[in-house]
């Protein structure tokens, strides 16, 4: 392995900050429900005697389902293990609590990439927790077009098997990865041509390289589908030259594999 093409540090991104901003959003949730609940009751009773106390069982219910969730999230995520509905908890936050999040963090100061470093990491936790077992012909490895050496004559976009594995890049590497585990491979340009790759190749485990912008909307993109996200890097800037960490993706791949 060549350690110019292919690093070795790992990002270890903090899934904790999404749980406590998620945490804070539902404290706010609760509270603003309550607030308006209790600031009109005068008024709803005077419409109907029976009104003040139908609004209260709603918002004591909604309050009683969010708070019981981010509880079994955040036992889910610590256990490690599949506790009920961790399918159910993904969707919610990946499809809903996703955007609040991230508004809710960027008024608070925090970097996007911060936030979508702890988007994924907690996405792949929630993956990680299913203790899911593929076969390696239904695993797809998904890279960024950003991995290809930028000067590299040949493009190797939606056709990998193009690459004449010279050594200059991470390509090389990765491509011998794939044929020595027996798994699928693609390089995609955008999210256009991952949903297009998606489809046709119907894998039932994508692990996907990229940036946090693209790994989020990726794994935003493709649920209910688990993705597991590895975050390249950048020594030359984003979207030029890019690496992964090779031991990040060998030990998910034993992790996953039949
Ligand atoms: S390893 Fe493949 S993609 Fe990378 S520079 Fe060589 S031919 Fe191009």
């Amino acid at each position: 392995m060549n350690d110019s093409k292919v690093s070795r540090v790992t990002i270890r991104p903090r899934k904790r900050l999404f749980i406590g901003l998620l945490s804070l959003v539902a404290v706010l949730i609760v509270v603003t429900a309550g607030l308006a609940l209790w600031v009109p009751s005068g008024g709803l009773l005077s419409l109907h005697p029976l009104l003040p106390i139908i609004l209260t069982s709603v918002v004591v219910i909604l309050t009683v389902l969010l708070m019981g969730g981010l509880l079994l999230l955040i036992l889910t995520l610590l256990t490690g293990r599949d506790l009920f509905f961790s399918q159910t908890l993904r969707q919610i936050v990946i499809r809903y609590l996703f955007p609040a999040i991230i508004a809710f963090g960027r008024l608070l100061g925090i970097r996007r990439d911060t936030l979508q470093q702890s988007f994924i990491a907690l996405n792949n936790q929630l993956v990680q927790a299913k203790k899911l077992r593929v076969p390696a012909s239904r695993t797809l490895l998904l890279l960024p077009h950003c991995i290809q050496l930028f000067d590299c004559d040949i493009r190797i976009t939606g056709e990998v098997d193009k690459c004449r594995r010279c050594g200059r890049c991470a390509v090389n590497e990765l491509t011998g990865l794939a044929a020595a585990r027996g798994i699928d491979i693609a390089v995609a340009s955008g999210g256009t041509l991952a949903r297009k790759i998606i489809v046709e190749r119907r894998p039932q485990l994508i692990i996907a390289v990229a940036c946090e912008r693209d790994l989020t909307s990726g794994i935003r993109d493709a649920y209910p589908l688990p993705v597991i996200g590895v975050l390249n890097q950048r020594p030359h800037g984003p979207c030029i030259n890019t690496r992964v960490v090779l031991a990040e993706l060998e030990a998910t791949l034993d992790e996953y594999l039949l």
